[in-house]
C-alpha cells in the first residue's frame, strides 16, 4: 500500500488537516516484478546457448577444423545449441500469442480415444527405445468433446513429454479418459518417474521454473512446457492440476468443458 499525505491549507487558519491516500500498488508492484524476472529468464535462457554457439565457432576458427572428427564434434554441438534456442522461441511466440488471446480456439467435436492413441503412436518409438510401456485407458460413456484438437494436442504433446523425460526405464506412462459429475472431460497423464519434491509443487507451473535446471536443459526442456500446457486449458475454460509423490511418479490432470449437448462444438 502507498500512503500519500496531502495538507490542507485554509488561507486564514494555516494548515487545519491532511488528506490521507491509501494506494493499492502490490498487484501492480507483483506484475512488474514477474514481468522482470520473465525478461531476466528469457535473456539467460538465450544467452546460454549464444555463449556456447560462440565458443565452438571460435574453436573451429581457431583450428579445429583441421581435425575433421572434432569440427565434426563441434558442429554438433552448435546444431543442438541451435535447435534449443529455435525451441525456446517457437514456446515464448505460443505463449505470448495465448497471453495477448490472439490464438484463436477452433474447437470442433472430438474423439478422445482416437486423440489419446494417436498421441501414444507419436511417441511410441521414444517409449520403446527408453523401455517405457504406454497405456491407453477411456471411461465407457467418453465420446467426443468440443476442443482444438491442435491445442490439446500441444497439451498432451508436453504432458507425455515430460512422463517420458522424467520416467526412468522399466517405467509406464498411462494416459486416462474419463467424465465428472460437472460435466466435465478429465484427462490424465500419469507415470512412475523420479516425481517433484513437495516444496516445488506450488510453482511448477510457473514459466522456466524448473525442479532441477540443469537436468532439465540436459533433456532440451525450455522451462516453459508446462506454462503453456496451462494457459491452452485456461482458454478453454478448464483447469490443470499436478500431484506428485517424490520417487514413486507425477500424475497431471486437466478438465474441459463438455459443452451443452456433449460432444458437440459449442
Ligand atoms: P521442462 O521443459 O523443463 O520440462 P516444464 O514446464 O514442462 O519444463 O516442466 C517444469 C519442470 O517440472 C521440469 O523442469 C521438471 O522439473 C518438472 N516436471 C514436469 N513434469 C514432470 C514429470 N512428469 N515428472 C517429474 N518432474 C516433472
Amino acid at each position: 500500500v502507498r500512503v500519500t499525505f496531502t495538507p490542507i491549507h485554509r488561507r486564514e487558519f494555516g494548515i487545519t488537516g491532511t488528506i490521507a491516500v491509501l494506494q493499492d500498488v502490490t498487484e501492480q508492484e507483483k506484475l512488474e516484478a514477474s514481468r522482470r524476472e520473465f525478461v531476466a529468464n528469457v535473456s539467460h535462457e538465450l544467452r546460454t546457448p549464444l555463449t556456447t554457439i560462440k565458443s565452438y565457432t571460435e574453436a573451429l576458427d581457431d583450428g579445429a577444423l583441421d581435425d575433421p572428427p572434432l569440427a565434426a564434434r563441434f558442429v554438433g554441438v552448435i546444431q543442438n545449441e541451435t535447435e534449443r534456442m529455435i525451441r525456446l522461441v517457437t514456446d515464448l511466440l505460443h505463449l505470448s500469442r495465448l497471453d495477448n488471446k490472439e490464438a484463436l480456439l477452433r474447437k470442433q467435436p472430438t474423439d478422445v480415444l482416437e486423440m489419446l492413441e494417436d498421441v501414444s503412436d507419436r511417441f511410441s518409438f521414444q517409449m520403446q527405445q527408453k523401455g517405457i510401456l504406454a497405456e491407453v485407458r477411456v471411461e465407457e460413456g467418453v465420446q467426443k468433446a468440443p476442443f482444438d484438437r491442435d491445442q490439446i494436442d500441444q497439451v498432451l504433446d508436453n504432458l507425455v513429454s515430460n512422463a517420458l523425460k522424467y520416467t526412468p526405464s522399466g517405467g509406464s506412462i498411462t494416459m486416462e479418459a474419463a467424465l465428472t459429475e460437472g460435466r466435465l472431460l478429465a484427462i490424465s497423464v500419469q507415470d512412475t518417474g523420479i516425481g517433484i519434491p513437495k516444496k516445488d509443487l506450488d510453482r511448477i507451473f510457473e514459466r522456466f521454473y524448473r525442479v532441477d535446471k540443469a537436468r532439465s536443459r540436459n533433456m532440451g526442456g525450455t522451462g516453459l512446457g508446462l506454462s503453456i500446457a496451462r494457459e491452452i486449458v485456461l482458454a478453454h475454460g478448464g483447469t490443470i492440476s499436478l500431484q506428485s509423490e517424490l520417487g514413486q511418479g507425477t500424475k497431471v490432470t486437466f478438465t474441459l468443458p463438455l459443452g451443452d449437448e456433449g460432444g458437440s462444438a459449442s
